[in-house]
């Protein structure tokens, strides 16, 4: 493979909840038209369908080569960054990017080797805010606010649009990596989560709060940092040691 075949295998369109299997088609067809390869559906409501198929018009490996799964952590396994992208701004605190930053950052993420998923929502209600909390960043292409919302199909040409054309333009050298190890997944994030939030409710840190906002702060904090699989490895242990110092704690309580 070439460098630029590399870096296109490491990026990935997934599209959550799709409705319409025209748009899977269409989608398959702008994905390819660029130079990439790889879509995976989530939780599509009509897959495979024979109008994805005539709408792909021939992008039929891009289609067939499709992964079906249940849910969006499914799809991102993998990829430790994750670009959501939505139509309107949405209660998710997630840094803001234009399709071209966006397309930059993409790419040098490939080039540390990384690989990358571009997340696009349902075409009636766009990606939920737990969707968008398992992305890195959020973005929006610039629409006018009266009338914001691309055809599906569309936000998947202009996004693979930007990458190609980023990727054709990819003379200097790849940017030094930013960590020694690469960034934990999707997936292991999510297990770090779980034990984040179980240790919280086990040294009893919500003291009656509701816990959705304090973990969907944490979650940005630790995106922001992209942890790797042995910098994971330490907050696991660290997590690990509080809940045993909290089942100490708890024995000794007098009854
Ligand atoms: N009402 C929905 C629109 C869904 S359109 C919403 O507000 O999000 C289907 C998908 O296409 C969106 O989930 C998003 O991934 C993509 N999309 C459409 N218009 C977009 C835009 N202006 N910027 C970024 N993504 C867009």
């Amino acid at each position: 493979m070439t460098a630029a075949a590399d870096l296109a295998a490491r990026l990935r369109f997934v599209l959550v909840r799709t409705s319409h299997p025209g748009n899977i088609g269409s989608a398959a067809r702008a994905i390819r038209t660029m130079g990439f390869t790889r879509m995976e559906l989530v939780a599509p409501h009509r897959f495979p369908d024979p109008e994805a198929s005539a709408l792909a018009a021939g992008a039929d490996d891009v289609l067939g080569g499709a992964g079906i799964h249940g849910e969006l952590v499914e799809g991102l396994v993998g990829a430790s960054f994750a670009l959501g992208l939505s139509a309107r701004r949405r209660g998710v605190n997630l840094p803001e990017l234009a399709p071209r930053e966006a397309a930059a950052r993409a790419l040098a993420a490939a080039a540390r080797g990384e690989q990358v998923a571009l997340v696009f929502g349902n075409e009636r209600t766009g990606l939920e805010n737990e969707e968008l909390a398992r992305c890195h960043a959020m973005v929006r292409i610039p629409s006018v606010d009266d009338f914001s919302s691309l055809n599906l199909s569309q936000a998947v040409q202009v996004m693979a649009y930007e990458l190609r054309l980023a990727l054709l333009g990819d003379q200097a050298p790849p940017p030094p990596p930013e960590h020694d190890e690469p960034p934990a997944d999707a997936a292991k994030m999510e297990r770090f989560y779980a034990h984040l939030a179980q240790t919280l409710d086990d040294i009893e840190f919500h003291k009656g709060r509701e816990p959705t906002t304090i973990m969907l702060r944490l979650r940005k904090l630790f995106q922001r940092a992209q942890p790797d699989e042995r910098e994971l490895r330490v907050l696991h242990g660290i997590l690990a040691d509080a809940q045993r110092m909290a089942t100490l704690a708890a024995a000794r309580k007098p009854d």
